[in-house]
């Protein structure tokens, strides 16, 4: 067979390895110029790896399968270094957090860190160009799919027997154009997380960072929003994420390069009913509106005393941001979320702090805006020789279930 696959990321990966040793032909189109493109993949910050049934996507992933791609990945770096932690294996902190009304999380976590990450992706695509019938087109975006009965064309000139879409979430456009013709390939699209980037000293969480690398929790707050930690970053860094017409926050670690803070998103799901069905531009718009307080490309950092009591942020104490200077303003980032959202991350933070001291100490960082977007749910079974993998299919949100996504989709083609 003929198959076409439109996008080199996790769930390329994945796919490809359990096709490479196949007689099958796969051409790969990606639209970044080359492997060292800094738009390459999702896999190119942090590489924080885990393997846990309770995060990761809505996807049942055999933990025995998700652990093999965690070793995979570790194996393809140079060093084989990597940062480990497990969330809540320990019965003691699991209670205390249970007691104060959080749901912890269990997981286990590698982490590769951004510095080693180039070289892993590298050496897989090294890996699978070495093979014969895998063809890598560089600079090749795709932008039109037209899956007919026999064959599935790209870009109105090529034709294949199968195509995967594993285009990610950057790849937005790509899916919603093929959505709007077929509007029943959609299944759900309701939920948006909206947050705030949180920085403090690391010693205030040293305990929990030792313990376990990172905390994941969830937690009904008294606003009826569930709220989420996400992505915990000891010594890390905050940074600023580009989404084309507005900026958000996110945060990584490195190996080698450590900083005095760490930083972790606080997020808080926004399930929306009907008539509205447009969670991505509710999400956008608020980034937007954070934007235009902030000044263009900047985010807004505030004090988590003046974040709680609404008052614009014009002075740092002790606590000092990881985030370059140009890319943030001091301000108030209650002129821009919704007061619901607001009470949920300081009920949430005033909760966490029964159990970590120093928590909400008053001059803790707050940075905004910090935005979660799900994608459309993809009803994979509309098209037999058209299928969608990884984050763009909205079953995934992580490289290792991503990954775990494509193998099993190449597996579930290989036993057709
Ligand atoms: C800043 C950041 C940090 C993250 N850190 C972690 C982490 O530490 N741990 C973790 O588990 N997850 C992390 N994630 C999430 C993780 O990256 C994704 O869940 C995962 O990469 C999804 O894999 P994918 O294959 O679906 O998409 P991706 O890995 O994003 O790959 C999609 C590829 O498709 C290409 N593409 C897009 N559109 C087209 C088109 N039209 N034609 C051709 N090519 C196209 C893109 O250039 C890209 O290379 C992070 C995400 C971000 C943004």
């Amino acid at each position: 067979m003929k198959i076409a696959i439109v996008g080199f990321g996790a769930a390329a990966i994945g796919f490809i390895e359990k096709m490479k040793n196949t007689d099958h032909e796969l051409h790969i189109f990606e639209k970044s110029k080359d492997i060292y493109s800094s738009s390459i993949s999702g896999i190119r910050a942090d590489g924080k790896l885990f393997v846990s049934e309770g995060m990761g996507g809505d996807l049942k992933v055999d933990v025995k399968l998700q652990k093999q791609f965690v070793d995979y990945y570790i194996n393809h770096s140079d060093t084989k270094n990597v940062e480990t932690g497990k969330s809540f294996s320990n019965d003691g902190y699991y209670k205390k957090f249970y007691e104060k009304g959080f749901l912890p999380i269990s997981a286990d976590f590698y982490h590769i860190g951004t510095d080693q990450l180039k070289q892993v992706l590298y050496n897989i695509y090294e890996d699978f160009n070495s093979h014969k019938n895998v063809l890598f087109h560089f600079n090749s975006e795709i932008k039109h799919i037209n899956p007919t009965n026999e064959k599935v064309i790209l870009n109105e000139k090529d034709s294949f027997d199968r195509v995967v879409i594993c285009v990610g979430r950057s790849g937005h456009k790509l899916v919603n154009n093929l959505t709007i013709k077929h509007p029943d390939l959609i299944l759900d699209n309701t939920n948006v997380d909206i947050g705030i980037r949180f920085e403090l000293p690391n010693h205030i969480v040293e305990e929990l960072n030792k313990e376990m690398y990172e905390f994941k929790i969830k937690y009904k707050s008294k606003t009826g929003y569930m709220v989420r930690t996400f992505c915990n970053n000891p010594s890390g860094y905050v940074v600023t994420e580009n989404y084309g017409d507005f900026f958000t926050v996110n945060g990584h670690a490195k190996i080698n390069e450590k900083s005095k803070n760490t930083n972790f998103a606080i997020l808080t799901t926004v399930k929306l009913t009907q008539p509205f069905n447009d969670p991505i531009g509710y999400g956008s718009h608020i980034a937007k509106l954070t934007n235009i307080l902030a000044g263009e490309n900047k985010v807004i950092l505030q004090t988590y005393k003046h974040f709680k009591n609404s008052k614009r942020t014009k002075n740092l104490y002790r606590v000092f941001p990881t985030l370059e200077k140009e890319k943030y303003i001091l301000g108030d980032i209650n002129l821009a979320f919704p007061r619901r959202i607001i009470e949920s991350i300081v009920d949430f933070i005033e909760t966490l702090e029964t159990i970590v001291p120093g928590v909400a100490n008053a001059d803790n960082l707050v940075y905004a805006p910090e935005i979660k977007f799900y994608s459309n749910k993809i009803n994979n079974n509309k098209f037999s020789n058209l299928k969608f993998m990884g984050d763009c299919s909205g079953a995934t949100r992580s490289i290792i279930y991503a990954t775990a996504h494509g193998y099993m989709i190449a597996e579930e083609i290989l036993n057709n």
